[in-house]
């Protein structure tokens, strides 16, 4: 189908990964009239509550790749470490965003670099291939700072935290590419989430507060306080080159720290984002409904915040088992729960979202 026709209901999604924001974004898409389909291995798929179809087979499945991208009329995706050797196995004319948003992404390094090219600021950062190159990057950084793998970290996990020379002596190499970078003294996290269409149109949701613990977003908030609010449009300048470099189609998200000496940037994923689950309810059109009328060339929704105060909170683990509890409390709390069948720790089973005028 060609890129400029906007997909007609009844039209078909492909989304690669199958885990909650691809539940949410189906369930968007089903508003606009489209079918989805997912593609995931096999695991605790809860996007097959929401899609028509789940394709469970391994990313090493390129010929049950080819099968599914020929059900669909457009693929994307809502997990960004999809290996590239599958999207490739889907015809590049189908995919929204491009796959260059992936490559960028999948490597802390180049992400850095990139963003970096494009005027962003990081915090002080070394590649680390082998414990030669750890002891030079602490040398070089200091302390304290984080060591991270540089592919496939998600939630905090894949990093290791050195608070002082002393503790440094006791890291290794964890035997995979990493990235060692100084530990930023920031007031605030923020993120910047966008839109930008087939065509170029940007637009931009309110910046949240974003408060993390063990590396893992707990809460995002609005209004972000004074701070984040005097480097929102310096962090949307340094979004938008992105978008605009990689001709983005979809939603971006970037996050940055909040600091005296203005935004750093942190990192970035090329789709919707746990950061911008408020915008469900708390804004004119959600992330997942504009990303969705993006991909499909459909005239992109209005990003106005519509309350006063929004707390979006992510429900971790077994809280997800007395989460229905909420339901008495007074406000009205919106909850979300993505069906996961193993209340595991630390992980993401749902979350809730409060607002007021
Ligand atoms: P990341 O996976 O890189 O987003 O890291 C997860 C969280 O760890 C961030 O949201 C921060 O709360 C914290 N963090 C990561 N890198 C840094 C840093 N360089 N300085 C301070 N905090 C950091």
């Amino acid at each position: 189908m060609s890129a400029r026709i906007p997909l007609p209901p009844g039209a078909t999604i492909g989304i690669l990964g199958a885990g909650q924001l691809g539940r949410m974004m189906a369930t968007a898409a089903s508003q606009l009239g489209y079918h989805s389909i997912s593609y995931a291995p096999p695991g605790d798929n809860v996007a097959a509550d929401t899609c028509a179809e789940l394709f469970e087979r391994n990313w090493s499945d390129t010929g049950a790749l080819a099968q599914f991208a020929k059900r669909c009329d457009i693929v994307t995706w809502e997990f960004e470490n999809v290996p590239l050797s599958a999207v490739a196995a889907i015809p590049e004319a189908l995919l929204a965003p491009a796959p260059r948003a992936l490559e960028v992404a999948q490597d802390r390094v180049n992400e850095k670099r990139f963003v970096e090219e494009l005027g962003a600021t990081c915090a002080p950062y070394t590649r680390v291939d082998s414990d030669d190159d750890l002891a030079r990057a602490l040398e070089r950084v200091g302390t304290p700072g984080i060591l991270k793998t540089a592919r496939d970290g998600y939630d905090g996990k894949g990093q290791w935290r050195i608070a002082s020379a002393h503790e440094a002596a006791g890291v290794r190499f964890p035997g995979r590419p990493c990235v060692y970078e100084g530990m930023v003294a920031f007031e605030t996290e923020f993120s910047v989430i966008l839109v930008r269409s087939r065509d170029g149109e940007v637009r931009f949701w309110d910046s949240t507060a974003n408060r993390h613990e063990s590396g893992m977003l707990v809460s995002s908030t609005l209004p972000a306080g004074a701070l984040v609010e005097s480097q929102v449009e310096a962090a949307r300048s340094v979004a938008e080159k992105v978008a605009h470099a990689l001709e983005y189609t979809g939603v971006l998200c970037l996050e940055f720290f909040a600091t005296e000496q203005g935004p750093i940037f942190n990192e970035m994923a090329p789709r919707v984002h746990n950061s911008g689950h408020w915008t469900i309810e708390g804004a004119a059109t959600s992330q997942f409904e504009n990303h969705v009328r993006a991909i499909c060339g459909l005239p992109l929704g209005e990003t106005a915040t519509r309350f006063a105060s929004i707390e979006m909170r992510n429900i971790v683990g077994e809280a997800a088992l007395s989460a229905h509890a909420m339901l008495c409390e007074p406000g009205e709390p919106h909850l979300h729960l993505y069906g996961k069948r193993e209340a595991r720790e630390g992980r993401k089973m749902g979350h809730v979202t409060r607002v007021s005028q």
